[in-house]
């Protein structure tokens, strides 16, 4: 098992704001190493299988829990839980590509 952080997330563009959820992020080990880009479905599938754990860091190192979270629209993707730090750690990170 690995513990990896979340650096960058790229999200869907166009249509309402609220919903230009997270397809696919740059993971890399927390341990240090080469990162990759992951598609958000195989982020659940190892966050839902406890394969692998992913954080995300604030700019003051603060670290959270990258979550599995199936929105209203029915897209399925992730997320850090807005109460987990007050302006939603993950939904901070820039773009990917
Ligand atoms: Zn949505």
């Amino acid at each position: 098992m690995t513990d990896y952080l979340v650096m960058c997330v790229d999200r869907a563009s166009g249509g309402d704001p609220k919903h230009s959820h997270i397809y696919q992020a740059f993971v890399r080990p927390v341990s240090g190493g080469m990162g990759r880009l992951l598609p958000v479905k195989d982020i659940r599938r190892e966050i839902k299988l406890g394969y692998h754990h992913f954080w995300s860091e604030d700019g003051r190192s603060k670290r959270v829990r990258v979550k599995r979270y199936k929105c209203e629209c029915g897209f399925k993707t992730i997320r850090t839980k807005p109460d987990d730090i007050q302006d939603d750690n993950l939904s901070l990170k820039g773009p990917c590509t």
